[in-house]
């Protein structure tokens, strides 16, 4: 048995992460981090014997967590998450890093620091900081599975192949797919008068607010192909989207094998406890449970490009991290949280989002270098919060 932390145990990704670890012989939870969701615990703290530390960022709800389950270490404050993983520095344990947008960050950062493996659904993560990722992998012995789903398919399509004799030189593309999220059916004209309850009824999958919205301006599949570039360490030139509207096929790997341009695809249940076990496998399992398949199998579902007149977000995001890398992205990562915060409570308009995000675009400039990170993310809040007040 091995230990684990979950961090952002709350959310979507967290919660299902905590429904497959009730049942699992394989691990034993020992701590889990969250901000103030402290309700949505309730029905998981019977399953696991071995929790002992809960971090709470919020102060409020960690003195209410505290009197109504004395028996739990409880951690507060700020930094409550990083305090967490400084208790188990020494200790081997892999950490679930299921936290959102920033939040998930410097956690990541310390946990290869630690030498500790982490499960990594917060995508934001090589999207902000794959320069410092990269840095520390390299005195480190951790090692970083994907959870995102595209990116388990990439996993297992990439390891499939190369136990093929198939090389990393003979790769051609990597394929994401995207769904074309909530506002797919919608024509360009129509984006003026889009609301929050259209953007968040996302059409296959349940997700968190953030990544719901991303996917709905596309700025989410954005991010997975910086991802797929850092986590496969192929050029970003390399990873292209296409829409699949059922999400049945998550990834597509295209090859040149005898001089011929072959492809293996992933095909799975747009459900994210299936891609969240093969990450907590480590990439155990085995061949004929992978759904990987030659095209023939599927030829019926359609995979077409990205309007990206429509979707213009994507290309928002995808420029900031041409321009500028990870310090672009860390601006645009703030404004665009900030964006969808003053969406969602109707004091922004989804063409005003767009605008900022297209400003942002513009506006990042600075480059991000090794010691300075916590600098850099105040200077950042602070710009951040300067635009949004001028264009609001
Ligand atoms: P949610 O918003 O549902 O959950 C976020 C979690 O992070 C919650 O537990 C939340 O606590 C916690 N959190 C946020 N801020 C802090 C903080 N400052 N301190 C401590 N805890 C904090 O997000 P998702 O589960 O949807 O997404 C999580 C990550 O996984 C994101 O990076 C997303 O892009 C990625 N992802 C998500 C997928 C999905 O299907 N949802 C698919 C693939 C990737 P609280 O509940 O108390 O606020
Ligand atoms: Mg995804």
């Amino acid at each position: 048995m091995r230990n684990i932390i979950v961090l952002g145990a709350s959310g979507s990704i967290g919660t299902q992460t905590l429904d497959l670890l009730k049942y699992s012989d394989r691990y034993k939870l020992k701590a889990i981090s969250l901000n103030s969701h402290i309700e949505v615990l309730e029905k998981y703290l019977f399953y696991f014997d071995d929790l002992e530390y809960v971090a709470i960022t919020d102060k409020r709800k960690a003195i209410e967590f505290s009197s109504l389950h004395p028996s739990y270490k409880v951690l507060t404050g700020e930094d409550a998450t990083i305090k967490l993983l400084d208790i188990f520095k020494d200790q081997e344990v892999d950490i679930f890093n299921a936290l959102s947008s920033l939040a998930g960050v410097k956690p990541t950062l310390k946990s290869i620091k630690d030498n500790h493996d982490i499960f990594l659904a917060n995508k934001e993560s090589l999207v902000i900081a794959s320069t410092l990722v990269k840095e520390l992998l390299m005195n480190s012995s951790s090692t970083i599975y994907p959870v995102d789903s595209e990116h388990v398919a990439l996993n297992k399509l990439l390891n499939y192949l190369y136990a093929h004799n198939i090389t990393k030189k003979q790769i051609k593309k990597l394929i994401i797919t995207a769904s074309g999220g909530a506002l797919r059916d919608l024509k360009k004209e129509d984006l003026i008068k889009v609301t929050p309850e259209q953007c968040l009824r996302h059409p296959t999958w349940k997700m968190g607010e953030k990544i719901t919205i991303d996917s709905a301006t596309m700025v989410n599949k954005a991010y997975e192909c910086i991802e797929a570039s850092i986590l496969f360490d192929f050029p970003l030139e390399m990873i292209e989207p296409l829409i699949c509207r059922d999400s049945l096929i998550h990834a597509k790997v295209i090859y040149e094998d005898n001089g011929k341009l072959k492809e293996v695809l992933e095909y799975s249940p747009n459900d994210m406890k299936v891609a969240i076990a093969f990450s907590l496998s480590k990439g155990n399992l085995t061949v004929h449970k992978l759904n990987i398949e030659e095209k023939e199998k599927v030829k019926n579902t359609i995979l077409y490009p990205l309007d990206k007149d429509f979707y213009k977000a994507y290309t928002f995001a995808l420029d900031a991290y041409k321009n500028c890398g990870n310090s672009a992205m860390l601006l645009f990562d703030i404004i665009d949280r900030k964006a969808i915060d003053l969406f969602v409570k109707k004091k922004l308009s989804f063409l005003d989002m767009l605008s900022l995000l297209e400003y942002t675009s513009k506006v990042a400039r600075e480059k991000l270098t090794l010691n300075n990170f916590d600098d850099i993310v105040k200077d950042s809040l602070s710009l951040g919060e300067k635009i949004i007040r001028s264009k609001k």
